[in-house]
Order: structure tokens, then C-alpha cells, then sequence
């Protein structure tokens, strides 16, 4: 509809631009809230929503713009999903219409549904010499009828192509059809599994509560928390409401999928960044209109505006990447119990892991504990076993230690399976020149650059730098003098063809798959045994299930354990913890290998006496101690410009004024650990605050004292993972 009448009301509109908050504009009638619409702003013309207005109502400009065009074909925003962002934007400090700018991050939503090709039989005579496969379509077709060709193909057992040739010869027609109906709905009594006792038992308080309640759902890999939580998925659906299911990796996640579609008889919509830009429409608005019923979707899938959302699942709760780090910092999980709150509906928090603030909402009795208590059908926990590497390492080109190495041989010689685990990228994490001792560093940030044999090049694993590998050291001029200093998955490669020559080796890391595809086929191999040894990074700890799998071993189990860093514990427990559920998932008792330089260490003791309890118990009481979070909140402030100088002087300003006091405690400016990054310098303050207070409200009085230099930029992360 396109407006051109009077227009007497004024209605305020919030675009998806770095505002904070909603404009004024005429419109000739009374427009509902959440109604999406075209609207001048400046030169341009974008689309919008109609949002509430500010207390004290719409302000009223001189010279009053109108609503272009209402696009009355999209619902109009929910508002508890106008809400959820207003608190969203609030909460992580950031400009409103950036927020709204992640809801409607689909450019084409707007656009009238594209029309598909489809078929339909032309009066032709049908030709006896037609080969089987074209028959067949033939038969799959009725006179009158027209078919989208997808659904043809499928249901003839042919490729698209055969359809196509079939129109070229002139057997079949081509006519315009409406674009394809959004995924179907997925039915809750397709193929339910039989819950054992215990699942029952945590399926039921799962699902007895009514209205807002968050759910820590526990269990060790493979006790079931997936067949679970399917079950709050088939109460939802049957009450006829959508469900969101939150996973980190949703790109690795086609085991899944598979495995939803066999418990539903469809396959549920999804939501991550490779879509396409039409299926990105489609879903956005099955989604909005309420057709689409289960999606499945990385963190920004939180955004979609679902027209009833009845329940969210967020799997992996603890995974460290369901937080943001660019534009609006946010962690998806937190989020998510806020849009639980705000849909008073149920969120089901999904880990073997959980993280220390999920499990002090527990403790404290604001989330409800589900556990299941052991792996589904028997299969046991693996063995761990601690290789103190203070004894057992061989000599400084080496990274295997001999117990470990038996271990594989024994392995392979039973048929069976070994995993290396190493969360290193590349050959070596240093490299240097023999010569000279020069360090090969990026240009652009406080980071070494780590040799990848596989393309011949250094690559820095910060901003994507890459160079060729030098012929002679560009410092001393010595030719092929570079040094690779400790191990990288390449190198551990190398290593095992050393070690084990006959066995089929391959290394799995975000280089060697980071097609989907190619991942996809991959893993096939792994489960059709004809892989030997895996090496992989972190991308392999997640979520496969491969039976044959016996034996894991550990590179540098150590790894997160350096740096100090508020988490590192806490991580270090998750990581090992969820690659040792690789092993032996099957009949076959698996066997899980840690080598590290601290076998006292907490984490690797609690892990080889299957102390959970006890880890968690003194970690929080630790955090306590430190009041560090749960416990207190933190804030991290980055300043950061191309001038180091401008950058250190701003920020002095900046402390002179840094709130300090018996509920707040300001830190820094220290220089960030990675203090040049893409060629920019980065000052950092951590406020520590209890949580009590209102944070925003007091970082917002303070960073309004100075004013920033526009070349400077000022970023606010509200309850930091990375500190770098
Ligand atoms: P988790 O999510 O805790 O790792 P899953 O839900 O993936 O565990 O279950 C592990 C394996 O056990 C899967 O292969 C799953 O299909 C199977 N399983 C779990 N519960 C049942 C059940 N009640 N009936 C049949 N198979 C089950
Ligand atoms: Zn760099």
C-alpha cells in the first residue's frame, strides 16, 4: 500500500542504524506496533519498525516525514520481541537500531516472494523410446497438474536435471508457479524413541513446569540429554508453539540434522551465516508468520522475530563461542534466558559441562537441575589416564610420548580407532631463525605468525595475514634457516606417519575442512573405518559420534592452562572433558590419554578420578574468594585508535574519573595483551562490580565525563570471556 493521503497520525519509527532511539513520522491512519515499514532517513529510503514511543510520547519535529510505504504482507514484530531488544541493547550497552539492525539482517525479507519454474505435462504423445528414468517422472506427473521440480525429482528418484531435459524436448511445460511453502511442519509422533527411567524421570520435570523456567539439563556425553530435550521440543509443538534450538557450530552440525529429521519426518528449518540470501528470506519469514515450528541456529538466530515461541534449547551452554565479540557484544546464552523471561516460557540449558554460572544459578536455586545420571544402554565413561610429560618427553622434535604411542599401536592392532587432540592450527605456533634468533611476528599485531606446511606460507591467526615462506631470514639473510618451535596439528602429522607409516592418517582442522561438504564427507570416512588416526583442533571435540573410536590422546592437555586467564580452569575441564567423550561411545571401553607437564594439577585430577563435583566446588569457592564472577560482575573497556600515544593519554583521562568505590573497583589501563591488533593499540580497563549495582548506568555516567576523540574508539564488553 502506498501512502498518500493525509496523514494524521504520528507514529515512531526505529531503523536499523546505529541510533538509540525511535524517529517521528506521519502516517494516515492508525498503524499497529511491530508494523514494518518504509521510511525516509536522510538521503535514503529504509525499512523500519514501528516501535513504542518515548516516555512522554513522540516528539513532534518542524518539518514532519512521512511513511513511504507499510508493508502490511510481513506480521508485524511481537512485542515481546520489541521488547527483548530494547533489553538486549540496554543490557550490552549498545545502540537500540543496532540491535534491531541483527533482527532484520535479511535485505531481501521485504521483497514480494519470488515465483519458481515448475512443470506440468505438455500434450505431447508420449515417446516409447523414453529411458527409464524419464518414464518415470512421466509417471510421477498427472495431466493438469503442476509440479515444483525439486519435489519432482524426488518423488521420480532422479536428478533435476532429467526434468529439465524432458521440458528442452518438449515433453513437459514450463509454468510460473508461487515460490515453494516453507519446510513442513515437523510432528512430534514420527518416531519417538522409548525413554529409559532415568530419561523419563528428567523429561518430566523438564516439562511440568508451565511459564518462565530455566532448566540446567546435566549428563555425560551420551546419557541422552539430546533424547531429552526432544521431548520439551514435542511438548512445545504440540501445543502448537515454535522452538528455538540454540547449537555453537550449527555449520558442523549434520549429524544432528539427520537425526532430527528421523525423530520428526522433516528437517528443521535452519539459521547460520552460509545461508543464502533466498533461503535466508524464506525462513525469516516462515519464521515471522509462525510456519516455520523448529529452527535450528547459531547465536544470531536468537534475533529472529519468532511469532510464538514457546521454548528455547540452548545446547552446549558452557561453548564459549555463544558469546559475540564484534559489533553488539552479547552472549547468547544469557540472552536467551532474557527472552525466555521476557516469552515467560521454558529454557533448557544443555551440557555435560556446565559453566560456573549456570551452575551457581543452581546452587542458588534460580535454575532447576535435570540430570541424568549415566551413559545411555551401559556404554562406560572412558579410563584417564595422566603421562607426565616431565618424564616420558623424548627429546625437543618430538611431541608423542612412548606410553602414548603404545597405546595407538595397540589400538590399531585391535581394528580400532585413535584421536590426537591438539588445539593448534598449523605446523608451529613460533618460528624463528636459527641464524639469528628472529622471530617471525605480524606486521599489523602482537602475534607471531605460525607456519602452515600444508600451503607454504606464515599466517597470522589474528587478522588473516599471510606470507609467503621466506627463502632467507629477511633479518640476517641466512637461507633456509627458519626453526619451527613446538607443535601445531601439521607437525603432530607428521610425527604419527613417522610413528605409524602403514596406518591412514588425517588431519582435521577449520584448513583441511572448512567447507561443510567437505567435513561432511570426511567425517563419513572416520565412520566407515577407513581412517586410521585422527589429528585434529577443536572443531573434532564437538558432537560426533564415531564407534570405533577407542583411543584419545591429548597433545598438550595443558594448553588453556597458561595465561591466567579467568576461565582458563574452568575451559581447560570443559575441552578435556568433552574430547574424552570421544572414546569408546560404543561397546568398546574407551581409553583417554592427558599428557601434561602438571599431573597434580586440579583440573587433570578431578578429570582422571571423574571428580566433577569436586572441581566445581573449589573453582567457585576460588571465585568467591577473588570476588570474581558468578560472583561479582566484570566489564571490560577497550580503547584502542592507530596512535598509541592518543590512545594511552585518553585513557589516563579516562581513569582520572574511573568509578571506584565499596561496590565497584576499577583495573587499569594496562596495555591488552595483544596490544596491536590489525595494526590498531589497545588500552584496557576491567571494572569488577557487585552485582547488585547497575553497572550500565555507572559505566554510562563514566565514559560520559571525557569526551572520545573521534579517531578513538571506545568498546564496552559486558561480562568478558576474552581479556586478550
Ligand atoms: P547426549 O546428548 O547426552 O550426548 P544423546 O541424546 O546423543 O546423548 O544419546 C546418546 C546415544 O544414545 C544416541 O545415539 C542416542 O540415539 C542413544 N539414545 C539415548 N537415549 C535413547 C533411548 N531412550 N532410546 C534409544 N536410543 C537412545
Ligand atoms: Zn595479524
Amino acid at each position: 500500500m502506498v501512502i498518500d493521503k493525509e496523514n494524521t497520525n504520528i507514529v515512531s519509527v526505529l531503523v536499523p542504524y546505529p541510533v538509540d532511539k525511535a524517529y517521528s513520522y506521519g502516517v494516515d491512519r492508525a498503524l499497529p506496533k511491530g508494523s514494518y515499514v518504509l521510511v525516509p532517513l536522510g538521503p535514503r529510503e529504509v525499512i523500519g519498525v514501528v516501535w513504542d514511543a518515548p516516555e512522554g510520547g513522540a516528539d513532534k519535529p518542524k518539518k514532519l516525514k512521512n511513511v513511504l510505504h507499510v508493508f502490511e504482507d510481513v506480521p508485524p514484530m511481537p512485542a515481546v520481541h520489541r521488547q527483548f531488544l530494547s533489553r538486549l541493547a540496554s543490557y550490552t550497552m549498545s545502540p537500540l537500531g543496532n540491535v534491531l539492525k541483527m533482527a532484520m539482517s535479511v535485505p531481501r525479507a521485504f521483497d514480494p516472494p519470488p515465483p519458481v519454474t515448475g512443470y506440468t505435462l505438455s500434450t505431447k504423445e508420449m515417446d516409447e523410446g523414453l529411458t527409464a528414468k524419464r518414464r518415470k517422472v512421466i509417471e510421477a506427473m498427472e495431466y493438469g497438474q503442476s509440479y515444483r521440480p525439486a519435489p519432482l525429482a524426488r518423488k521420480a528418484g532422479c536428478s533435476v536435471s532429467v526434468i529439465k531435459t524432458l521440458a528442452k524436448d518438449g515433453l513437459l511445460r514450463e509454468v510460473l508457479m508461487d515460490a515453494e511453502s516453507p519446510c513442513s511442519d515437523p510432528n512430534p509422533n514420527y518416531d519417538p524413541v522409548t525413554l529409559n527411567e532415568h530419561q523419563q524421570t528428567a523429561a518430566q520435570k523438564l516439562n511440568e513446569q508451565e511459564g518462565f523456567c530455566v532448566s540446567l539439563l546435566d549428563g555425560v556425553t551420551g546419557s541422552g540429554k539430546t533424547e531429552v530435550y526432544f521431548s520439551a521440543v514435542s511438548k512445545a509443538l504440540r501445543e502448537g508453539k515454535q522452538v528455538l534450538i540454540l547449537l555453537p557450530e550449527i555449520a558442523l552440525s549434520n549429524a544432528f540434522l539427520d537425526r532430527f529429521e528421523d525423530r520428526y519426518g522433516c528437517a528443521p528449518a535452519l539459521w547460520h551465516s552460509d545461508l543464502t540470501p533466498a533461503q535466508r528470506r524464506k525462513t525469516w519469514r516462515a519464521v515471522a508468520a509462525g510456519e516455520s515450528k523448529v529452527v535450528i541456529g547459531a547465536r544470531s538466530s536468537l534475533m529472529l522475530p519468532f511469532a510464538n515461541l514457546g521454548c528455547i534449547i540452548v545446547d552446549e551452554e558452557h561453548d564459549p563461542s555463544y558469546k559475540q565479540e564484534e559489533g553488539v557484544i552479547y552472549n547468547a546464552r544469557d540472552m536467551a534466558v532474557l527472552r525466555a523471561a521476557l516469552g515467560k516460557i521454558s529454557c533448557v540449558l544443555v551440557s555435560a559441562t556446565p559453566s560456573m554460572e549456570t551452575m551457581h544459578n543452581v546452587k542458588d536455586g534460580r535454575y532447576q537441575m535435570v540430570h541424568l545420571p549415566a551413559r545411555f544402554g551401559g556404554a562406560l565413561m572412558p579410563d584417564i589416564h595422566l603421562i607426565d610429560m616431565k618424564e616420558e618427553r623424548e627429546d625437543a622434535q618430538h611431541f608423542l610420548s612412548q606410553s602414548l604411542k603404545t597405546a595407538m599401536e595397540e589400538t590399531l592392532e585391535r581394528g580400532e580407532q585413535a584421536l590426537l587432540f591438539l588445539n593448534r592450527r598449523g605446523y608451529a605456533p613460533l618460528t624463528l631463525c636459527r641464524h639469528c634468533g628472529h622471530r617471525y611476528e605480524c606486521d599489523r599485531c602482537t602475534a607471531w605468525l605460525v607456519e602452515h606446511k600444508s600451503q607454504h606460507n606464515l599466517q597470522c591467526h589474528h587478522c588473516g595475514y599471510v606470507v609467503r615462506k621466506p627463502k632467507a631470514c629477511p633479518e640476517c639473510g641466512e637461507a633456509d634457516s627458519l626453526v619451527a618451535c613446538g607443535p601445531g596439528v601439521e607437525r603432530i602429522f607428521d610425527e604419527v606417519q613417522e610413528t605409524f607409516p602403514e596406518a591412514k592418517s588425517i588431519v582435521l582442522s577449520s584448513d583441511t575442512a572448512d567447507d561443510p561438504k567437505e567435513l561432511k564427507a570426511l567425517l563419513k570416512r572416520i565412520v566407515n573405518k577407513e581412517i586410521d588416526i585422527i589429528i585434529g583442533t577443536q572443531i573434532i571435540a564437538k558432537g560426533h559420534h564415531f564407534p570405533k573410536l577407542t583411543c584419545v590422546g591429548v597433545v598438550d592437555a595443558d594448553l588453556g592452562l597458561t595465561g591466567g586467564d579467568l576461565r582458563a580452569t574452568e575451559r581447560t575441564w570443559q575441552l578435556l572433558h568433552q574430547v574424552s567423550g570421544r572414546a569408546g561411545r560404543a561397546e568398546d571401553k574407551g581409553h583417554v590419554y592427558l599428557q601434561t607437564y602438571y599431573p597434580d594439577n586440579k583440573v587433570m585430577l578431578a578429570l582422571q578420578s571423574d571428580d566433577r563435583e569436586g572441581l566445581i566446588d573449589i573453582e567457585l569457592m576460588e571465585r568467591e574468594g577473588a570476588f570474581m564472577p558468578p560472583f561479582s560482575r566484570l566489564v571490560g573497556i577497550i580503547i584502542s585508535g592507530h596512535k598509541e600515544q592518543e590512545v594511552i593519554h585518553f585513557a589516563q583521562e579516562l581513569a582520572r574519573c574511573a568509578p571506584y568505590g565499596d561496590t565497584v573497583r576499577t583495573l587499569g589501563p594496562a596495555p591488552a595483551p595483544l596490544l596491536r591488533l590489525r595494526n590498531k593499540y589497545r588500552y584496557r580497563f576491567l571494572v569488577v562490580a557487585d552485582k547488585k549495582i547497575d553497572i550500565q548506568k555507572t559505566i554510562k555516567h563514566w565514559t560520559s565525563q571525557v569526551k572520545l576523540p573521534s579517531k578513538l574508539r571506545l568498546t564496552v564488553d559486558i561480562d568478558p570471556y576474552s581479556f586478550l
